[in-house]
């Protein structure tokens, strides 16, 4: 992936290239066989709903979701917000109660803060140990509240910890609690059961699995009911309506496809260069922090510390060799703390040293021992000026 006039890549939780099979796959659907399946007296249309059913299956075969609903939508963020809104909105009659881990990612904190400021609903926080693990005795506790909602990523964006969603659902199940689950970071990365688990939304989004920008979809239990948010055309049930993104579903569907076929070699290779990077800092730097639960982790993710260090300095100083982040791409750039790592309470000392990096399926052997030498020196540097 590197060459030798860009940065290596290093974010791939920020987002993911497009794997080239995917993007002549997005070609034809934009080029050659550009039907709008919604008007359905040619065959260029009959073709183009033809590859809309072919990539609900394979997102349906990937997810282990066969007999779901599969909504399209422009992305993650368009699916978490359709599933708390049209919960909320389906029935207006009460005050819903939604539970949230604290550390999932903006689109659903910052939906529930909207909700909760309209006096829509109240937002209960699940309870996370230092290391973002969820408590399950508060879930259990949340459940009992009559809530409407659950909302459990099974992934984190920051630090990479994998969430129990199995267990989530079981809890929830007893009592008859909806479960949506953000598996943006996870789909392609970690075997996902939906129908066995016994979840009733989850949300997925193309580019951060190697597919293109602005295509995602939501996934719905048979039988789950919400309120759209759009009014239009009746497409997709009228759930979510407007003419489909024929090419970004195709390059969605072909994605989840490819990560059926070679996720667990791809994550064999990936975790082998992660922990090659990750050995390297800790041999160098001994006291550096690891963030987030080390057993229950992506197997690309790095999020560590370097006490006493910015890590604005850190990036300003590898920016040429290596793009790596602090947080969240939506956050970074901004000088506020992670709200990630605050939900942790890890000091700010530890906060604003973070570094999230995360190896992908294109990183090489030699990017890693490339990136390794461009951190350890930066950050040998900037530990000899504190101190001279
Ligand atoms: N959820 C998680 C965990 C994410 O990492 C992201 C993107 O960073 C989103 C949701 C939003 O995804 P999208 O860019 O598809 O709207």
């Amino acid at each position: 992936m590197s060459t030798d006039c860009k940065p290596i890549y290093l974010d791939y939780h920020s987002t993911t290239p497009v794997d080239k099979r995917v993007a002549e796959k997005i070609m034809q659907y934009m080029i050659t066989d550009f039907g709008n399946p919604g008007s359905v007296t040619h065959s260029y249309s009959q073709d183009a709903q033809k590859a809309i059913d072919e990539a609900k299956k394979n997102i349906q075969n990937l997810l282990n979701a066969e007999s779901s609903k599969v909504i399209f939508t422009s992305g993650a963020t368009e699916s978490l917000n359709l599933a708390i809104i049209g919960t909320v909105t389906r029935d207006c009659s009460k005050k819903h109660k939604i539970a949230v881990l604290p550390v999932e990612h903006k689109a659903v904190l910052d939906t529930c803060k909207t909700l909760e400021k309209k006096n829509l609903i109240e937002t209960i926080f699940l309870d996370i140990d230092s290391k973002g693990r969820l408590d399950l005795d508060s879930l259990e506790k949340a459940c009992q509240q009559d809530l409407s909602l659950i909302c459990v990523m099974m992934a984190n964006n920051e630090i990479g910890n994998i969430y129990p969603i199995k267990k989530v659902c079981e809890i929830a199940n007893k009592y008859n609690v909806p479960v949506l689950c953000d598996a943006t970071q996870g789909t392609g990365k970690v075997n996902i059961e939906f129908n066995n688990w016994g979840l009733t939304y989850m949300t997925i989004s193309a580019h951060k699995m190697y597919g293109p920008k602005g295509s995602g979809a939501l996934i719905i239990k048979k039988g789950a009911k919400l309120s759209p948010m759009l009014c239009g055309g009746g497409q997709q049930e009228g759930l979510r309506p407007g003419t489909l993104n024929v090419s970004g579903i195709v390059g969605l569907g072909e994605c989840c496809k490819i990560a059926k076929e070679e996720m667990e070699e791809d994550n064999k290779r990936i975790k082998e260069n992660r922990d090659f990077l990750l050995n390297k800092l800790i041999e160098n730097f001994p006291h550096l922090i690891i963030n987030g639960d080390i057993e229950n982790k992506l197997c690309g993710n790095i999020s560590v510390s370097f006490p006493s260090l910015q890590n604005q300095d850190i990036i300003s100083s590898v920016r040429d060799k290596i793009a790596i982040s602090t947080g969240s791409a939506c956050s970074s750039g901004f000088e506020n703390a992670s709200h990630v790592l605050t939900a942790m309470k890890l000091p700010n000392d530890t906060i604003f040293s973070t570094l999230r990096i995360c190896v992908g399926k294109y990183t090489t052997q030699s990017d890693v021992e490339k990136a390794a030498e461009a951190l350890i020196n930066a950050i040998k540097g900037l530990y000899l000026k504190k101190v001279s």
